[in-house]
């Protein structure tokens, strides 16, 4: 297939639904791992093509919506600091902190400004001798080789007045910690595509194979989402736990070599802790001793703020599996994406902005 329409074909999608129907004799909770996956899945009602004995979870592939409170607070004392301008994607703009968010510093009079690339905020401080440039550097691995090579060329370049504030998260490590909690009740995983074509599939075989879980590396489309369920039930139905790949058209099993070989000059793993999940062993990314001098927890000294989660948001729950957004009392009421109470309602990729979107009218 080449055009974007072949993969969102009604007929192929009645095809994986009936082949579904056919093959699943059980009860089965699959958890697609990504953000943009649960988007496809709502939006394009692909739940509702599945036999009712299959249930599809949301996990906590949101790079927004994990980002912890406390990051953000750490952002806003940054930003609201004399002479820096910060730069951040679009997404991290509208997510509450304690009291306020990344917008209201702007429209305070902070400079806060949306950029596409951590290239253009390394270009604007070389623009801007005089000011302190930082850059939000949120993501999974997706984003982290972009993100490497500003903080690569900075240094190469020697330019002083640019840092970034770190809150990179790793894949492997939550789909583990989600599988240890003793709630779990994830039996097969899609994997994130465009997280395995930076760092192929060869980390998550001692996984499927230690929780005896299978694991699809699945594309973002209706029909690959159809086909990686598909692939995991039949898995699933068979007694097989391996690792398959349905997203061959872009990743295979070692991924992209020299952007890994990128991310590891600059960054090492250290844990991290997740938004409404709690802090993960060797789950992060951040930045090695020798770039240390970019690090902007250090330059702005925010290293050790700490900040509670709201109570009343049950995104750590959801980000888990363990509850869907409707069940959240305060779901499209209190909390809508122009009042949000949390992140996974604001964020392109959140679970509760997916239902609020493509689904209140029906709920
Ligand atoms: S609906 Fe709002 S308050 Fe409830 S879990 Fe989602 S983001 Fe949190």
């Amino acid at each position: 297939m080449k055009f974007i329409d072949e993969y969102r074909d009604a007929q192929a999608a009645r095809h994986f639904s009936q082949a579904l129907k056919r093959i699943t004799t059980k009860s089965w909770t699959i958890m697609e791992v990504c953000g943009g996956q649960t988007h496809s899945i709502v939006k394009f009602g692909i739940d509702e093509l599945l036999p009712p004995a299959i249930t599809l979870v949301h996990g906590p592939g949101c790079p927004v919506c994990v980002t912890p409170l406390e990051l953000i607070e750490k952002a806003i004392e940054i930003a609201s600091t004399p002479n820096v301008l910060f730069c951040s994607f679009g997404d991290m703009l509208r997510v509450p902190g304690v009291s306020k968010d990344l917008l209201s510093v702007k429209a305070a009079g902070g400079d806060v400004r949306i950029v596409y690339s951590p290239l253009d905020a390394l270009k604007l401080a070389v623009d801007n001798p005089h000011r302190e440039v930082v850059f939000f550097a949120v993501g999974f691995e997706t984003t982290a080789p972009a993100n490497a090579m500003a903080v690569y060329q900075a240094e190469v370049q020697k330019i002083r007045n640019f840092s970034m504030l770190v809150s990179h998260v790793l894949v492997p490590p939550a789909m583990e910690a989600i599988l240890s909690f003793p709630e779990n009740r994830v039996q097969g995983f899609l994997a994130a595509g465009h997280v395995c074509a930076v760092m192929g599939f060869w980390e998550y075989e001692p996984i499927a194979e230690k929780y005896r879980v299978p694991i699809v590396v699945t594309g973002f489309e209706p029909l690959d989402i159809l086909q990686g369920i598909y692939m995991c039930i039949h898995q699933l139905e068979e007694g097989r736990t391996e690792v398959e790949n349905q997203y061959t058209r872009s990743v295979h099993k070692e991924g992209n070599v020299a952007a890994q070989k990128l991310i590891g000059e600059v960054f090492r793993v250290v844990p991290r802790k997740w938004r409404g999940i709690g802090e993960i062993p060797r789950s992060g990314l951040g930045l090695h001793e020798k770039y240390a001098a970019f690090d902007a927890e250090k330059r702005f000294g925010v290293a050790h703020h700490t900040a509670d989660e709201p109570a009343e948001c049950i995104s750590g729950l959801i980000l888990q599996g363990i509850r869907k957004p409707y069940e959240c009392p305060v779901f499209g009421e209190r909390c809508t994406p122009e009042h949000p109470m949390g992140a996974t309602m604001v964020s392109s990729e959140g679970a509760c902005a997916a239902y609020y979107h493509y689904r209140r009218r029906k709920l």
